[in-house]
């Protein structure tokens, strides 16, 4: 989940690893490092991302200790608590791991409890106490949205542009913007569409690490600011990782399935005001609503799918089922594709996809009867009509797959999907 902190696990003993996993993995998404150089690597890696590292001093390649003295090298891994493991508790082990600027350290064997209480406690101390006091006198000041407590438009202009005054290092401003978000209100109501733009600041706020700068600047608009990323990559990676979350997962806590669009911008090591990047942002954000929306687009790299007025082949899924969406992505790949999970939410591209949209697939596969009413109910959309389809049936269910051919699928898939055939067949349907 997005909301889970990351926690990279560094030791040689796949056993130690395993145990570590088995009593974090609830709460932590987990990176596993077999010795110190891969724990160095997917440090620099993920960067600012790992809440926290468990580190094993025993290690060959690189040891703990090696990797403590390039952490005091690396900003922003000193950004990152460690929390070393040793099988030596004397003194002057214990000394030296603190020298090296360890946040604290627990000896092998593990006690679960224990580790859990150093983990926790751990994290709550560090750098949350400042933030913490920060959001206490700003809500005092009253310099937060209230809806959603995030940093309001002024917060975020002021706090944006005063670190980018003095900027030395790559940044990432996003603008967030949820998708057909008045459709939202117009067809849910207000108060469904106040729930969808808290839901959408608490993933926002879990997705991205507690120092970034998140505010709502405007109705349904969020600049995210990501303070010295360590590669361009990983700036991409979460703008997309975001993106594809919303559009791929259900959320149990979104009253309505929503997705976003994201204008990124990569700031370089040079002072900037917050205008002169916030309107490189929004450019790239109004690519990415050209786009087809539910992606992000980077300010200043030519999009594959720019030429959206030229009309690239666009097909339309209907599908509650996530590994359904998600293996019709993976095949759909220099494809535009739009996904919705009820026939109402086709309304929701009609303006921007109506005359593009060459082919659709109906998943039918969790109907209870043969699923005629879905397919009709598709079928009966006026812009849709004559599109040709395939239907996804489950797999052996006859009536579903008579009920298909009735209503005039050109093809079926039987699910669970399987990706090559699925693939294989795709080559044919889209041509
Ligand atoms: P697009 O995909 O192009 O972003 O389309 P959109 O419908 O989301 O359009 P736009 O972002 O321009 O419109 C945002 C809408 O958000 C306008 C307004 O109806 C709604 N909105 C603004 N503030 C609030 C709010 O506090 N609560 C609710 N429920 N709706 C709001
Ligand atoms: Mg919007």
């Amino acid at each position: 989940m997005c909301d889970k902190g990351l926690m990279l696990i560094s030791d040689d003993f796949a056993i130690d690893r395993e145990m570590l996993r088995d009593i974090f993995e609830e709460e932590f998404d987990i990176l596993e490092a077999e010795n110190g150089q891969e724990c160095i690597e997917l440090v620099k890696q993920y960067g600012s991302t790992i809440s926290v590292v468990l580190l094993d001093i025993q290690m060959p390649k690189a040891t703990g200790l090696d990797v403590l003295e390039y952490r005091s090298t690396d900003p922003v891994f000193r950004g990152i608590p460690v929390i070393v493991i040793t099988i030596n508790d004397d003194t002057k082990s214990q000394m030296e791991i603190f020298q090296l600027g360890a946040t604290d350290y627990i000896t092998k064997p593990f006690i679960q409890e224990i580790i859990r209480y150093r983990v926790h406690n751990v994290l709550s101390t560090y750098n949350v106490e400042e933030l913490m006091k920060e959001r206490e006198s700003l809500r005092a000041q009253s310099e937060l949205d209230l809806m959603t407590e995030l940093y309001n438009k002024v917060t975020t202009e002021r706090l944006v542009g005063s670190l980018l005054a003095n900027n030395t290092s790559h940044n990432a401003l996003m603008i967030v913007d949820i998708d057909d978000f008045k459709y939202v209100n117009d067809t849910k109501g207000h108060l469904v569409g106040d729930r969808t733009i808290c839901a959408i600041s608490e993933l926002l706020s879990g997705y991205f690490r507690k120092t970034d700068i998140i505010g709502r600047i405007g109705g349904d608009e969020f600049v995210v600011f990501m303070i010295g990323v360590p590669s361009k990559d990983l700036a991409r990676q979460k703008a997309d990782n975001f993106s594809k979350l919303l559009k791929y997962q259900p959320h149990t806590t979104l009253p309505v399935n929503v997705t976003v669009s994201i204008g990124l911008v990569i700031s370089d090591p040079r002072p900037y005001t917050y205008e002169e990047l916030f309107k490189q942002a929004d450019q790239a954000l109004y690519q990415a609503k050209r786009n087809g929306k539910g992606q992000y687009a980077e300010y200043g790299i030519e999009s594959t799918q720019a030429d959206f007025q030229k009309g690239i082949f666009t097909v339309l899924l209907l599908s509650k089922n996530r590994e359904t969406r998600s293996i019709i992505n993976t095949i759909s790949e220099g494809i535009r594709l739009l996904t919705i999970a009820e026939p109402s939410e086709a309304e929701y591209f009609r303006k921007e996809f109506s005359s593009q949209i060459r082919f659709l697939y109906i998943d039918i596969s969790g109907e209870s009867g043969g699923g005629a009413d879905l397919i009709q109910q598709m079928r009966s959309i006026p812009w849709l009509q004559g599109v040709p389809f395939a239907a996804i049936c489950q797999e052996g269910n006859m009536e579903q797959f008579a009920c298909a051919i009735e209503q005039g699928a050109s093809d079926i898939l039987p699910a669970p999907v399987d990706v090559i055939f699925a693939k294989r067949r795709s080559e044919s349907l889209y041509t």
